[in-house]
């Protein structure tokens, strides 16, 4: 790896794909981002992996491929495959499939929300309270600012996607679903 603040070389120990019914104890490591922060021996600060990286739960019939490229899935049936370009939509993904949510309709709960705020930010889905109550959260001000959602507008969100047979056919391979892609399917 090379360390972007001091520029040397080091060698990690990096860890390219993770089985999490192999390797359960790995799950915490990527849900908080440790998976991929290295320090570097020379600086001391914290690396952020660059690597492509497959995150797979077979019990969930789960694949998430972290890639800034685009890749073809085949053979894989049955499985809910997803593409992200980041550690953080990585780490959001598991934690919607871990919510038992579904991340299409978690992309339309955000877009309707950032419609009534009225902003241009990254919001992400945070957790899931015992009453079904939703809270996703933005950075502003160096802050995390979060809000909550009910219940009712992941119904009304998941009404809408139901009724959306091309986008719901677009969802093929190892998908890549976020704001840019509902965006094609919302006017
Ligand atoms: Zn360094």
């Amino acid at each position: 790896m090379r360390c972007n603040y001091c520029g040397k070389e080091f060698d990690a120990k990096e860890i390219r794909s993770v089985n999490v019914q192999v390797n359960p104890e790995l799950k915490a490591a990527v849900k908080d981002g440790t998976l991929f922060v290295h320090e570097c021996p020379h600086c001391g600060k914290a690396v952020l992996s660059t690597e492509a990286f497959l995150y797979h739960d077979p019990q969930e019939h789960l694949l998430i491929a972290l890639s800034a490229t685009e890749l073809s899935a085949e053979g894989l049936e049955g499985y809910t495959c997803r593409r992200v370009a980041t550690v953080g939509e990585l780490i959001e993904k598991v934690n919607i499939f871990d919510a038992g949510l579904d991340d299409v309709i978690m992309e339309l709960c955000k877009y309707v929300t950032l419609q009534e705020l009225g902003k241009n930010v990254p919001l992400k889905f945070y957790r899931i309270g015992p009453d079904g109550e939703i809270t996703l959260a933005y950075p502003e001000k160096g802050e995390m600012q979060m809000l909550a959602i009910g219940h009712n507008v992941y119904s009304d969100c998941a009404a809408i996607i139901q009724r959306n047979q091309p986008l719901r056919d677009s969802i093929r391979g190892l998908a890549k679903i976020d704001q840019d892609w509902l965006s094609r399917f919302i006017a």
